[in-house]
């Protein structure tokens, strides 16, 4: 009786094997090269590599990427500013905010064909059948992929981003676009949109209510460009006085330049909703002092210290402070076609991937206006 649990247990250990060689041997031949920028240290800058894809398999759509914005977490992901919640793996090929035209569909998609423009963001998968992907939100999927630096179920490894000249996506997590749209300008949406139109949505924000954006960047100007066309009042807080005109001229009602104590003092207990979309550590008790009863603060920025924020700060008044990742794919839909209906999309620098080092070096500095979009067919002569 043992001698023959034991062979059977042998016998699954051979098909154990088996199984998993036949697996990585399939996934050889259902590879292909695809050209990239990857960083290979936390303190390496960003240069071009070939990267391995999977082909397009029944579900999926293969895009060939136009053009990919550069997102503050790039940076933070690339040096490893993350180290405790999102240690990085190096090579690492940041960028998920995607747009691109499809080369190639799976035999079972349905939503996309060749030619179509399509946009991926900062998920490419979820399991799909947990409450979360059931309510539409797979960024709280326990089984949600990141578009890069994170486990890819296909190749085993870990996820590779947009700053490439291609990518193969499950069609869930692909996106259209809006016909009317400026394509580079489009492709920010897909983390710096969804990302301060979500928490707006969430928190109520329409006509007639207060609200204040912290930080004039990717995420924070496109925050202001929601609010402004939900009706809102909307103040922004700045350390960049030079930035005032631009702020205004983007839908901002007053401008406030954070270093001026008495101006902001004047803004206490007035506001409904504050979204900090700051990318550096900061004191966020400033801004909980400005809300009013009942107001929530919402954090977006994701800076690496902890904030220490005083009890009374938030008791008196029942103040709430909250955060907020990204959105779920059909509130992604939703916000492109807002877009397309307002006409909104981001105010870009075009960069050639050639110019990657430098754009993160300017991030740092607050020097960006409002947010890099690599022109991915500067990758063909990297
Ligand atoms: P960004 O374009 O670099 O903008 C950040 C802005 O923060 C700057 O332009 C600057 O605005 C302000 N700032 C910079 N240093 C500051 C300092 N020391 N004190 C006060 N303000 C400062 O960055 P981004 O791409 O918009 O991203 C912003 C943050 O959101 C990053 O931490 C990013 O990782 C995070 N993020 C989160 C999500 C999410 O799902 N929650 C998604 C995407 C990004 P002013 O010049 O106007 O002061
Ligand atoms: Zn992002």
């Amino acid at each position: 009786m043992n001698v023959l649990r034991e062979k059977q247990r042998g016998e699954r250990a051979v098909e154990q094997v088996l199984h998993t060689y036949r697996k990585r041997l399939h996934r050889k031949e259902a590879m292909y090269n695809a050209k990239a920028f990857s960083a290979t240290s936390a303190t390496s800058p960003l240069a071009s590599t070939t990267i391995a894809r999977r082909d397009p398999t029944e579900t999926d759509v293969q895009i060939e990427i136009l053009f990919c914005g550069i997102c503050h977490s790039d940076l933070h992901q690339v040096r490893n500013e993350w180290s405790e919640f999102m240690p990085t793996v190096y090579p690492c090929v940041p960028g998920h905010e995607i747009v691109g035209r499809v080369t190639k569909v799976g035999a079972g998609v349905k939503k996309f064909k060749v030619g179509d423009l399509a946009a991926v963001g900062c998920m490419v998968d979820s399991d799909g059948t947990c409450p979360e992907c059931k309510r539409g939100e797979e960024q709280f999927c326990p089984n949600m992929t990141l578009t890069y630096n994170f486990p890819d179920k296909h190749t085993g490894g870990v996820t590779y981003g947009g700053y490439s000249d291609s990518v193969v996506v499950d069609e869930r997590f692909v996106l259209k676009v809006p016909a009317n749209l400026d394509l580079a300008g489009t492709a920010p949406l897909l983390c710096a949109g969804i990302t301060t139109f979500s928490p707006l949505h969430h928190w109520g924000v329409t006509k007639g209510k207060k609200v204040g954006i912290v930080g004039l960047g990717g995420l924070g100007h496109m925050g202001v460009k929601f609010a402004h066309a939900l009706g809102a009042h909307v103040v922004l807080f700045t350390t960049s006085p030079g930035k005032t005109e631009d702020a205004l001229r983007l839908g901002a009602d007053e401008v406030v330049v954070s270093k001026n104590a008495d101006e902001v003092a004047k803004h206490a207990g007035s506001f409904d909703f504050i979204l900090d979309a700051v990318s550096a550590n900061h004191d966020i008790n400033t801004y909980i002092n400005l809300l009013a009863r009942d107001g929530n603060l919402t954090l977006v920025g994701a800076p690496n210290k902890p904030f220490e924020i005083p009890a009374f700060a938030l008791i008196m008044g029942r103040r709430s402070v909250s955060g907020s990742p990204i959105g779920g794919i059909a509130e992604t839909q939703k916000m492109l076609d807002f877009c397309g209906e307002h006409n909104i999309t981001a105010d870009v620098e075009v960069i050639p991937i050639q110019k990657v080092n430098e754009a993160y070096d300017r991030l740092l500095k607050s020097d960006v206006k409002y947010r890099f979009s690599i022109d991915m067919a500067s990758l063909k002569n990297a």
